[in-house]
């Protein structure tokens, strides 16, 4: 049985490693012929352009903002949720799967859980069996990723609320709970346990 996972980002180099460990052998085919400063739309811009932009804020952000030597600009796309990641022996991992949202720095993240269940899902299936270690993977893995996808599109609202009581609100909510345990089943999640669990 021979793997080909296209695509050497975090997602299909993690999935790799994961499937290397598991005793089965993946190639990872890249159209990138040297590694570089990746992100859609990168602009470089002149530090004024921040300055102008955070014009009233605290002294200390404008003297962060000063001190800077090199400012950049990243355009942010994400999709909406897909309903299917699986065609026959061709599924999808990473942002090609669940392209999100930053406000939870989980992108990476995703594509490394969705590599370990993959891998783990291929180890546990016979050898003519790679269509259904595929959908037996995406049923794992497309709901909780699909909620992180639209967790993220939340927040973009969420932590950019104008002054005012809805913003108050949220800000004594953020102070009164403790972010990580209440986070505790996005941070706290353990692959084997979802797979096992399935
Ligand atoms: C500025 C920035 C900050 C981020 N910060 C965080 C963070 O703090 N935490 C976090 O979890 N995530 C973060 N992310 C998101 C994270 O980088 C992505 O979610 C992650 O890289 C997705 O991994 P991937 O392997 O799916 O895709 P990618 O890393 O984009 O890799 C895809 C690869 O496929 C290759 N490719 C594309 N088409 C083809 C083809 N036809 N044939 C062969 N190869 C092909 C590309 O060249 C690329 O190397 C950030 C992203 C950006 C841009």
């Amino acid at each position: 049985m021979r793997i080909a996972i296209v695509g050497g980002g975090i997602g299909g180099l993690a999935a790799a490693l994961f499937l290397r460990q598991a005793g089965l052998d993946a190639t990872v085919y890249e159209q990138a012929a040297e590694l570089r400063e990746g992100g859609a739309g990168v602009v470089v811009s002149p530090n004024s352009d921040m300055v102008r932009e955070f014009v009233g804020w605290d002294g200390r952000l404008q003297q962060l903002i000063a001190a800077a030597t090199d400012t950049k600009r990243w355009a942010l796309y994400d999709r909406s949720p897909l309903e299917r990641w699986t065609s026959g022996r061709i599924s999808l991992l990473g942002d090609a799967a669940h392209a999100m949202l930053p406000f939870f720095g989980q992108g990476a993240s995703q594509s490394i859980e969705d590599a370990a269940v993959l891998a783990a899902c291929r180890r546990n299936a016979g050898p003519d069996s790679a269509a259904q270690a595929l959908l037996r993977y995406e049923a794992v893995r497309r709901p909780r990723a699909s909620q992180v996808q639209l967790m993220s599109r939340g927040r973009e609202a969420r932590n950019h609320l104008p002054d005012g009581p809805e913003q108050q609100q949220r800000g004594s909510q953020l102070a009164r709970g403790d972010p990580l345990r209440d986070s505790a089943w996005l941070y706290g999640h353990d692959p084997d346990s979802a797979l096992a669990a399935q």
